[in-house]
């Protein structure tokens, strides 16, 4: 499991080795999948690989696999709440990535309209985290 190099600790690192609080709903050897702390839509999910990269092109080839199997068990889960979805990847300051810790997003949608737009995200309460995770049958395993 890696950590950041640098003086601040990666928050992603700290959920992934357990030491930072999350909504976990899937966790493997290497990956960890959470919700998002400032989620889009209800049930927002970031698929983390344990190891600390920045970006999809630092990944080991021999970690695709592993990997793309986190992003494919958190899809399913997320199919429990609505078949419509978007997953996306941040990479680099100018499209928006601000936790330089690799991540895919999962962002169900449930209507028409476009959560991407200038609307306020509200911080997920444990209440809602806890709910949201029961939901998608996680934290898997358990
Ligand atoms: P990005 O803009 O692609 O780097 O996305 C980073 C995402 O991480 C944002 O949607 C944040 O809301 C989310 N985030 C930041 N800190 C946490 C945290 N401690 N737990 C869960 N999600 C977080
Ligand atoms: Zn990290």
């Amino acid at each position: 499991m890696g950590t950041a190099v640098g003086a601040e600790p990666c928050i992603f690192c700290e959920i992934a080795a357990h030491r930072g609080p999350a909504h976990v709903v899937y966790e493997d050897a290497n990956s960890i999948v959470f919700l998002d702390i400032f989620p889009f839509t209800r049930g927002h999910l970031l698929v983390v690989p344990k190891r600390h990269v920045d970006r999809l092109v630092d990944l080991d080839p021999s970690e695709y696999a592993g990997y793309f199997a986190a992003l494919a068990q958190a899809c399913r889960q997320v199919e429990t709440l609505t078949k419509d979805y978007n997953v996306g990847l941040n990479q680099g300051p100018l499209a928006g990535q601000i936790v330089f810790h690799l991540h895919f997003h999962i962002i169900p949608r449930y209507d028409a309209g476009n959560p991407f737009g200038p609307m306020p995200r509200t911080r997920l309460s444990d209440a809602d985290g806890a709910a949201i995770v029961r939901e998608l049958g996680g934290p898997i395993p358990r």
